[in-house]
């Protein structure tokens, strides 16, 4: 069985507050983005669960968070001889703040539950996701928009029938999301919560409203860590984008454009040997 896992980024990331159990408490808007990897599952003869992956940097043992999903539904649905081989093809940054890990185990929960015929509900698969990571939920719900509160965890479907077009700047250094969550600092990030704004403003594509409510908390945390996301926010207001804003704890930083042609002229400018760049749209 053959799987698309696709990508996403966060329009807006509010960190509430930090919680007992050392997450934080987050609102956040996801949009699901055109960049796929691609999952194949297959059966195995033994009862191995075997992961192979094209990327260097990506654990092939169950620290995988494809490996989890695997074998949380192995252990409640299937009797442990049920083995497989479980190859992805990387496409999306690694440690990006592009969500390639949670989306990858999304679409092996979702694919087991066909390939299996476990004929599990959505809300029990996300009751899974949740348990394997706080962005898998969202995958789960194949819903191009959402609002994730708690952890971010869960899931509101947003019925935005808009399709955006963006360039993804993403540049080769990795930022680990725990540590740019320990750097942040609380007092400084603002209490206003804008993202009803920000979905009326998606609604009606207004872009001038869209820069004002399109925020992310952990900015500040992640230029700290890694200035040269200043240059690139720099760069990117110097060729007329309007609208961008860092990803999750990043460092991939989007922009939103009016068209595929003007994200396509924009990529063309911004191209250098120690970024890579993308053109993506809603999916
Ligand atoms: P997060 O915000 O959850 O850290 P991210 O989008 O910034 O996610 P990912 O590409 O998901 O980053 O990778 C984060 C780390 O997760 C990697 O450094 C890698 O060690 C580990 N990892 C586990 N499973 C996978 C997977 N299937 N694909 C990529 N990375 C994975």
């Amino acid at each position: 069985m053959r799987l698309k896992s696709p990508a996403k980024i966060n329009l807006y990331l509010k960190v509430l507050k930090k919680r007992k159990d050392g997450y934080h408490q987050i609102k956040t808007l996801f949009e699901r983005i055109g960049l796929f990897d691609e999952v194949l599952l297959k059966k195995r003869k033994d009862s191995r669960v075997r992961i192979l992956c094209n990327h260097p940097e990506v654990p092939t043992d169950s620290a995988n968070l494809m490996y989890k999903a695997a074998d949380l539904l192995r252990k409640d649905f299937k009797n442990k001889s049920s083995g497989l081989d479980i190859s992805l093809k990387k496409r999306i940054p690694v440690a990006a703040g592009l969500g390639g890990g949670s989306s990858n185990a999304a679409s092996v929960l979702l694919g087991l539950n066909k390939f299996w015929k476990l004929r599990l509900s959505r809300v029990k698969l996300k009751s899974y996701a949740a348990k394997i990571g706080s962005d898998v939920p969202f995958f789960v719900s194949e819903s191009s928009f959402a609002i994730g509160t708690g952890r971010g965890d869960k899931i509101k479907n947003l019925p935005i029938s808009r399709v955006l077009w963006h360039i993804l700047v993403v540049p080769h250094n990795k930022l680990s999301t725990k540590e740019i969550y320990s750097s942040l600092n609380l007092r400084l990030t603002k209490n206003e919560d804008n993202v009803n704004m920000l979905v009326r403003a998606l609604n009606n594509f207004d872009l001038s409203r869209l820069k004002d409510y399109i925020a992310n908390d952990l900015e500040a945390s992640a230029f700290r860590k890694l200035p040269k996301l200043l240059y690139i926010k720099k760069k990117l207001q110097e060729l007329g984008v309007g609208v961008f804003c860092l990803s999750g704890s990043g460092p991939a930083i989007f922009g939103i454009l009016k068209s595929r042609k003007e994200a396509e002229k924009t990529a063309r400018s911004i191209k250098s040997q120690d970024l890579q760049v993308f053109v993506v749209r809603t999916h």
